[in-house]
């Protein structure tokens, strides 16, 4: 991927407005937020990501007609890179801006688009995900909660786990079944549930962290509007899976750049310690920053590639970006030596936390072994290379 000069003006432009409002009250929320810290000054956060969407620097590749700035993909990969070189906090609305906004843009009605995408882009409403059940992971079809049409309503019953931050969300997106008796893929549709209402129960789950980013979020006679259905009724699987399709793509690139801050801090820390005598942490050191490297240059490929092969190369990079950052967590525990191991912080330091937090890395977004299994079936035959073995 090459930047034009019109490129670079518009970088310029980014890094700008970020050093003239990462300031007064908002300076102190650097490096806040992200996976495994979810926790730290929500409400400020929120702020903050209400004061960027004030600014239109909210949903930037969504359609001009529909809210966003149409951002190119180069523009959309150099906002990332700046917000996270600056060090600015994790954005809260992840949720809705990448995964619901676009699924709407595609499939929604346009009255969906109209009531449901403007509080998206202002960060008035906050959504969560409610997908994996406990018998429903990697195996979604297997989804049991079910709605039934009661009048102007969908009434639902069932249990969601693992909902992201369930516990501050206004709606849910919902992959529930709606016509008895049916089986996997067939009979499911895709639900917005409001989660302020009765039927609704969020109980957050403890992680390895000592902290709750996610939910098991109970469904008991929950309603939501008829019209709340995004596409028609029993088509939800596909619209899940377009769901699950539509890339993290360019915010990814900004993940790795807060993988290169973690990186830069630890072969910091490792100066001032012992460990950054040890001809073998040196060299793990360096073998983790050549990795990153290789992902950056890996996910701007994928990123460039024609639209069709995208999904089977993003396995490839969930699997490359997942290992790496797990492998950094267990680093910084080496390099930390012995008083690793001893509880520090509030329950745990940075770098621990990043060690605990980032077994789940393999896990969310579909865990590693799934991914092999879609490189083994999508990827391997396309390139003339045997499949998956199956019995
Ligand atoms: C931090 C975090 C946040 C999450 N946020 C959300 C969210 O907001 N919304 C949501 O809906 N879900 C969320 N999830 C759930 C996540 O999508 C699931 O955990 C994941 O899809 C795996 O499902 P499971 O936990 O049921 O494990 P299972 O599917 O039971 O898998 C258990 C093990 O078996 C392996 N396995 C399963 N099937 C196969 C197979 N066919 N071939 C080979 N191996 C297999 C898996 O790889 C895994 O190692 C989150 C998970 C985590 C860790």
């Amino acid at each position: 991927m090459r930047f034009s000069p019109e490129d670079e003006e518009f970088r310029e432009s980014v890094r700008e407005w970020l050093n003239a409002n990462l300031t007064g009250e908002f300076a102190t929320l650097r490096g806040t937020g992200g996976p495994g810290r979810e926790h730290e000054r929500p409400g400020e956060r929120l702020a903050w990501h209400r004061h960027l969407a004030a600014a239109g620097w909210t949903c930037l590749g969504w359609p001009a007609e529909h809210g966003g700035r149409g951002a190119t993909l180069a523009q959309q990969v150099i906002f990332h890179e700046e917000y996270a070189r600056a060090g600015a906090p994790a954005r809260v609305s992840i949720v809705g801006e990448e995964l619901l906004g676009p699924t709407l843009i595609a499939f929604g009605a346009p009255e969906q688009k109209r009531r449901f995408l403007p509080p998206i882009k202002a960060v008035t409403e906050l959504w969560c995900q409610g997908y994996s059940e406990p018998g429903a992971g990697s195996d979604l079809a297997s989804v049991s909660t079910r709605a039934v049409r009661d009048g102007g309503d969908w009434v639902i019953t069932g249990q969601k786990i693992w909902t992201s931050g369930a516990h501050e969300a206004g709606w849910c997106f919902v992959l529930a079944r709606t016509e008895p008796g049916s089986s996997r893929g067939q009979g499911l549709s895709y639900l917005l549930v409001p989660m302020d209402q009765p039927g609704v129960t969020v109980r957050p789950i403890r992680q390895l962290t000592g902290t709750s980013e996610f939910n098991e979020v109970f469904f008991d006679g929950a309603r939501t509007a008829a019209a709340n259905v995004v596409g028609e009724p029993g088509d939800g699987w596909r619209i899940a899976k377009a769901t699950l399709a539509i890339e993290r793509g360019a915010a990814m690139l900004g993940q790795q750049v807060g993988f290169r801050r973690e990186l830069d801090d630890l072969i910091n820390l490792a100066r001032r310690t012992e460990a950054g005598q040890d001809p073998l942490l040196r060299d793990r050191l360096a073998r983790a920053w050549i990795g990153l490297e290789v992902i950056r240059d890996y996910a701007l490929d994928t990123l460039v590639r024609d639209e069709p092969e995208s999904p089977a190369e993003a396995s490839v990079l969930k699997i490359m970006w997942s290992r790496w950052h797990q492998a950094l967590g267990e680093l910084a525990m080496d390099v930390l030596g012995a008083p690793s191991v001893m509880a520090s912080g509030d329950p745990y330091d940075e770098w621990q936390r990043l060690f605990l937090f980032s077994r789940a890395d393999t896990i969310y977004g579909g865990s590693d072994e799934i991914q092999r299994n879609i490189i083994a079936s999508r990827i391997l035959p396309r390139r003339g290379q045997p499949g998956e073995a199956r019995p």
